[in-house]
């Protein structure tokens, strides 16, 4: 490649996001060049103001610019259920679902030996301390129906059971192998409605 060093470095940079690959990334950079310089100078912003801005929750671990977040210090939300979920974009399907009113906890990934990524790498940690001083009765796993997913509820059930929680997992509406964020939102609401309390 004979690239000006500014245009391979920036198809450098833009090739090491998720799911990007390098023609994409060369395709991505060309299309910023083209912008206006406002354009993508509002890009950077955005880039930096996020980055400087967003931190996660100190309870919830979920992603906020508020600390506790939104929902966390929300008077009217039921704080004896929490609902734990892989990522930040599983809080914003059961937010739309609307028919979930409890508090949560973002694990910010999922158990994947294949991936050497154990118990420790994942916010389970935060999980454990929360629920020393919480009102909590019942936690649900909503970690997604795939093979992490359930290695995932499978330990936190295990580790939970022990101290009395109520430990319920949503019911197999969920597409087996799916992913949360695509399951539509009546699937969703069934699904919940259906969880079964883990033995
Ligand atoms: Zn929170």
């Amino acid at each position: 490649m004979f690239y000006a060093e500014p245009i391979a470095k920036l198809i450098r940079e833009l090739g090491r996001l998720p799911g990007i690959g390098p023609k994409t990334a060369q395709r991505l950079a060309f299309h910023i060049l083209k912008r206006d310089y406002a354009e993508v100078v509002a890009l950077v912003k955005a880039l930096v103001e996020a980055k400087e801005q967003i931190q996660d929750c100190s309870i919830c671990c979920n992603l906020t610019d508020c600390d506790p977040c939104a929902i966390c210090s929300d008077v009217h939300r039921d704080r004896s259920v929490i609902c734990v979920v892989a990522e930040p974009k599983d809080v914003l399907a059961f937010e739309r679902m609307r028919e979930y009113r409890g508090l949560y906890h973002v694990l910010q990934g999922e158990i994947s030996p294949m991936d050497g990524v154990g118990p420790n790498d994942i916010r389970i940690k935060e999980l454990m301390v929360r629920l020393q001083s919480a009102p909590v009765t019942e936690i649900i796993l909503a970690t997604n129906p795939d093979v992490e997913g359930e290695a995932t509820a499978m330990y936190l059930a295990r580790l939970l059971k022990p101290s009395g929680f109520k430990v319920t997992r949503l019911a197999r509406g969920v597409p087996e192998g799916g992913s949360l964020e695509y399951i539509d939102e009546v699937t969703l609401v069934r699904a919940f409605e259906g969880r079964r309390e883990i033995q």
